[in-house]
């Protein structure tokens, strides 16, 4: 079929096999994306924890990832939008109860599954966290058990069918996986939430920043002076000889030299540490 100087291969020949690929490239990338942490690219095992995309991951790469954001090279690209652990939820997962069928390798089967369902969780049926208390429920399940769902949607609280945790239907379920449109939602409702946070944030930060100007030379000295006060019997001893050393050796002139401008002038935080140290 073409290439073997025989025929000429039409764009048919070459086109016709690309769906199938794209859809096994896609099944393929689905089975990842649940089985797999999307950090570290390691089979998900517990803890797992998920963000406000609803990516799972593994904890321990989330770590790894905080205490080093290079550690993974992609890292930035996949979960530049955690800043510390209070940006993931651990995850409340129900171990996949069906056994093993004999010929299927572990890693093909299914890790968890819906609590109330039974339905696994693989990509074949939409699953949510909930923002609460991490509890993980197919869509449907959840759906199907909860107390008042017309109720719901008027801000009156749902409660968790697995742990009783109270949680508001509309804004507390994050899809776990998330479609591309989905997904894109859910990062433009992080955006507004970041855009709330920092109005606190800047407001302290402003104050530290004020705060900086006088601070600096009293921290200087309030740490100067506890270090000697600690220091052993005879630290603090030769300390003293030193210092007696250094008056003895510092000629008259430049003692009044320095006199002078001790009286001659006030103190400065720029000079009180180093008048403190020679007088
Ligand atoms: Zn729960």
């Amino acid at each position: 079929m073409g290439n073997d100087g025989g025929s000429i291969p039409d764009r048919r020949d070459l086109v016709r096999s690309k769906p199938k690929a794209e859809a096994l490239d896609k099944a393929n990338q689905t089975r990842a994306r649940w089985a797999f942490c999307a950090l570290s690219k390691r089979r998900l095992q517990e803890p797992v924890v998920s963000c406000a995309l609803g990516k799972l991951y593994n904890k321990d790469a989330i770590i790894e990832f905080l205490l080093d954001r290079e550690t993974y090279g992609d890292g930035e690209n996949i979960c530049g939008h955690i800043r510390s652990l209070k940006d993931v939820k651990t995850l409340t997962l129900t171990p996949n109860p069906a056994p093993v069928q004999a010929g299927t390798e572990p890693s093909e089967r299914t890790q968890f599954v819906c609590p109330l369902t039974l339905k696994e969780m693989n990509g074949a049926q939409p699953f949510v966290y909930l923002r609460p208390c991490g509890c993980v429920f197919a869509v449907a399940g959840l759906a199907a058990v909860r107390s008042s769902p017309q109720a719901a949607d008027r801000d009156e609280k749902d409660t968790c069918p697995q742990c009783a945790t109270k949680y508001t239907h509309a804004t507390d379920c994050v899809p776990l996986n998330p479609g591309p449109e989905e997904e894109e939602r859910l990062r433009d409702l992080l955006a507004a939430q970041r855009l709330l946070e920092p109005v606190k944030k800047s407001k302290k930060r402003k104050a530290a920043a004020d705060g900086a100007v006088e601070q600096p030379p009293a921290k200087k000295v309030a740490a100067a002076a506890p270090s000697i006060a600690t220091a052993s019997n005879s630290l603090r001893s030769t300390l003293a000889m030193e210092e007696a050393k250094r008056k003895a050796g510092m000629t008259d002139a430049v003692r009044a030299l320095y006199s002078a401008k001790d009286s001659g002038r006030k103190e400065t935080f720029m000079t009180m540490g180093t008048f403190t140290r020679y007088a």
